[in-house]
């Protein structure tokens, strides 16, 4: 287990997170922002527990952040 995360009041809204991994990632209507499915928040922080077999994806999604908010711990 892996935790990916994300800190979305950073978000400049790209969609490159959505495109690369449209299971986690869908791009909100409300704010133009990315929302990290099924995660929790604490703190403006967002958290989801992965799957070991999506951690690499999950580490190229983060790297291709522009903004680098995403990681995965
Ligand atoms: S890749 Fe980063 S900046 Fe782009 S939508 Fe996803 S979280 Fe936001």
């Amino acid at each position: 287990m892996a935790k990916l995360i994300q800190h979305r009041n950073k978000c400049i809204g790209c969609g490159v997170c959505e495109n690369m991994q449209p299971e986690y990632w869908r791009m909100s209507k409300k704010d133009g922002k990315a929302t990290l499915l099924n995660s929790q928040q604490k703190n403006n922080v967002y958290v989801l527990h992965i799957a070991d077999k999506n951690i690499s994806l999950s580490r190229l999604t983060a790297k291709a952040c522009p903004v680098r908010i995403i990681a995965v711990q």
